[in-house]
């Protein structure tokens, strides 16, 4: 199953873009979100991103991870 990606566009504290899916508590907001499209996992939508920028310090939110992930993995 697909789910839309998106990442915030200021990094957190590590120095790192957070990677999140909808309806994630700690998903930051609109403006500061870029949209990643359509990936399986947060995993999928961090390698989108680092070709789509040309970045490297991504990182998937725990928060969508837990919620989306863990029972797939
Ligand atoms: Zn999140």
């Amino acid at each position: 199953m697909l789910t839309y990606y998106f990442y915030n566009q200021n990094t957190d504290a590590k120095g790192n873009h957070q990677v999140h899916a909808p309806d994630c508590t700690y998903s930051p907001e609109v403006e500061d979100t870029i949209a990643l499209g359509m990936h399986a996992n947060s995993k999928e939508a961090i390698q989108y991103a680092e070709a789509f920028t040309g970045k490297t310090n991504f990182d998937s939110c725990a928060c969508c991870w837990t919620k989306l992930e863990k029972s797939q993995a």
